[in-house]
C-alpha cells in the first residue's frame, strides 16, 4: 500500500483538467489526491523566472481568454488579473526581393492588414467588397473567403491563404488548411474589422502573478494532496475510487491499439540585454535590443511565410513586467512527436482516421465506470484553457 491516506477522488495531472477538477470537488468535501509526473504543478500553463528574472511560459505562450463567466469567476478566486489584450503581428518579406525589406501587419488578417497590403486606395475598395459581400464586422474563415467567386475576392482570398496561412500551416501541422482539420484554421478568421486584438472575447488577461501561482493558490485546500514527480499509472490498479486521467489516452492503455498522433514543439528561449550591458552575448549588429527594453513591437510576431519557427513570443510584453534592459523572448519549431524520451505531445491532429482511433481507446476506458477522462490530451481535442476549465467544473459537479 503506497497511500497511507484514503482519498475519494484521484486527479491524474496538475494542469486546468486536474487542478479546477481538484479544487472544485474538495469544496464538495472530497478528498482529493493529485498525482503529477513532472515537478511543477501547472501543466502546459507552468511560468517561471528565468536566469534573467524574466516570467516566461517553459511550455509556450498562454494567454487566457474567455466568454465562459463560471470559468472567469471560478479563476478569479485565485489570481488578480492583469488587463491584457494580445495583438499578433504577421511578418514578412515585402514581395520587393530586397533582403531584409519586411512587411508587418496585424493577424487575424483585417482591414488594417488590407490596407498595408495593398496600399490605401486598393486597400479601401477591396474592404467596400468585402463588407458589401460578408458585412461589417464579420469574421471569414480563410476557407469560406477562398469559395467566393467575385475575381476580386477570389484574388485578395489568394493573397491571404499565400501570405499568412499556407506557410504558416505548414511549419506548425506539415500539412495544407485543406489537409487539416477546418476548425483551426477557423481560430484564426480574417477579420472585416479595425479591431486587432487576437480574441475578441469579453474576459481575457493574464494572472497578475502568472499561472503558477494562481495554481498553487488553487491546490491549496485542506482536502487536496498534491505529489509531484509521481507517475500514476503503476498505481491506477489501487485507486479503489474515480479516477479524472488528464494525461495521454493512448499511454494509458500501453498504446494497444497503437500511438495517436500529435505535433510537439521545441522551444528556444533567447534572452536579450541593452547593448550597454556588459553580459550582453550579441555583438550589436546582430539583433542587439535597440537600446531599448523590447526585442518586438508585439507580444507575437507569427513569421507566416519564411523561417523555420512559426512565431516569436515575448513574455515581457504578455505579463507586464518592469525589466528595463533585459527580455526573454521564444521561438516556436514545430514537428512531428515521435514519442521519444523528454518528448511532449503539445497537439492533437484532429482527422477522421485519428479520431476513430482515439474512439478505441474511449471505449476501453468506458469499460472502468470509476474512470474519467479529461483535457486536451486525454480527450484528443483542441482546447484552449477556458474550455478545459469549463469542463473540469461539470465534471465535478457531475461526480
Ligand atoms: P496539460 O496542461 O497538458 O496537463 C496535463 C498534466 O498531466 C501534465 O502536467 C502532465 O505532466 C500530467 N500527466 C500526464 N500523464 C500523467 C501520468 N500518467 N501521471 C501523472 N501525471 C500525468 N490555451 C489558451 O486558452 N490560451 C493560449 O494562449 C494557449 N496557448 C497555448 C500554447 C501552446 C504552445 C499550447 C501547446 C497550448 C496552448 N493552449 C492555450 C492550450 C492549453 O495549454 C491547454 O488548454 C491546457 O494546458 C490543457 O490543460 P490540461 O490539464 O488538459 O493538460
Ligand atoms: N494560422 C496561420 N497563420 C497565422 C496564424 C494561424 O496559418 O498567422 C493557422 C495555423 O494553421 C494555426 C491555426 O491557424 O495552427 C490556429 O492558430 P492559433 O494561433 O490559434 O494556434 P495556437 O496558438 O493554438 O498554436
Amino acid at each position: 500500500m503506497i497511500l497511507e491516506r484514503q482519498f475519494d477522488v484521484w486527479a491524474v495531472g496538475s494542469g486546468y483538467a486536474g487542478a479546477v477538477s481538484a479544487r472544485a470537488l474538495a469544496e464538495k468535501g472530497k478528498r482529493v489526491l493529485v498525482l503529477e509526473r513532472r515537478n511543477h504543478i501547472g501543466g502546459n500553463a507552468y511560468d517561471r523566472l528565468d536566469e534573467a528574472g524574466v516570467l516566461i511560459h517553459q511550455y509556450g505562450p498562454h494567454i487566457f481568454h474567455t466568454n465562459n463567466k463560471a470559468v472567469f469567476d471560478f479563476l478569479s478566486r485565485f489570481t488578480q488579473w492583469r488587463d491584457y489584450q494580445h495583438r499578433v503581428a504577421a511578418n514578412l518579406p515585402d514581395g520587393s526581393g530586397r533582403p531584409g525589406w519586411r512587411l508587418q501587419y496585424p493577424v487575424p488578417f483585417n482591414l488594417t492588414s488590407l490596407e498595408t497590403a495593398f496600399g490605401p486606395k486598393q486597400g479601401k475598395q477591396l474592404a467596400e467588397r468585402l463588407i458589401a459581400a460578408y458585412g461589417a464586422e464579420r469574421k471569414v474563415t480563410i476557407l469560406e473567403l477562398r469559395q467566393n467567386g467575385d475575381p476580386d475576392i477570389s484574388a485578395l482570398a489568394d493573397y491571404v491563404y499565400e501570405h499568412v496561412f499556407v506557410h504558416y500551416t505548414m511549419k506548425q501541422w506539415g500539412q495544407t488548411p485543406e489537409e487539416i482539420d477546418p476548425a483551426t484554421t477557423a481560430r484564426v478568421p480574417v477579420f472585416l474589422s479595425r479591431d486587432d486584438r487576437y480574441f475578441q472575447d469579453t474576459w481575457q488577461g493574464m494572472p497578475l502573478e502568472g499561472y503558477t501561482k494562481m495554481f498553487q493558490r488553487m491546490l491549496d485546500h485542506p482536502n487536496i494532496e498534491v505529489r509531484l514527480n509521481t507517475d500514476a499509472r503503476p498505481l491506477l490498479a489501487e485507486a479503489g475510487c474515480p479516477v479524472i486521467y488528464t494525461g495521454q489516452a493512448d499511454e494509458l492503455f500501453d498504446f494497444k491499439f497503437g500511438p495517436l498522433p500529435y505535433r510537439t514543439l521545441d522551444f528556444r528561449f533567447e534572452t536579450w540585454r541593452d547593448r550597454t550591458d556588459p553580459r550582453q552575448p550579441y555583438p550589436d549588429e546582430a539583433h542587439p535590443l535597440r537600446g531599448g527594453d523590447f526585442f518586438q513591437t508585439h507580444g507575437t510576431v507569427n513569421y507566416t511565410v519564411d523561417e523555420e519557427f512559426t512565431r516569436i513570443t515575448e513574455f515581457k510584453h504578455l505579463t507586464g513586467q518592469n525589466l528595463p534592459g533585459v527580455t526573454t523572448i521564444v521561438k516556436e519549431y514545430s514537428r512531428a512527436y515521435t514519442g521519444g524520451a523528454g518528448e511532449i505531445p503539445y497537439y492533437a491532429i484532429i482527422n477522421e482516421a485519428n479520431n476513430a482511433l482515439y474512439a478505441k481507446y474511449r471505449a476501453e476506458a468506458e469499460k472502468y465506470p470509476n474512470l474519467h477522462l479529461l483535457g486536451r490530451l486525454a480527450e484528443y481535442k483542441y482546447y484552449n484553457m477556458d474550455a478545459i476549465a469549463a469542463r473540469a467544473l461539470e465534471l465535478a459537479e457531475r461526480l
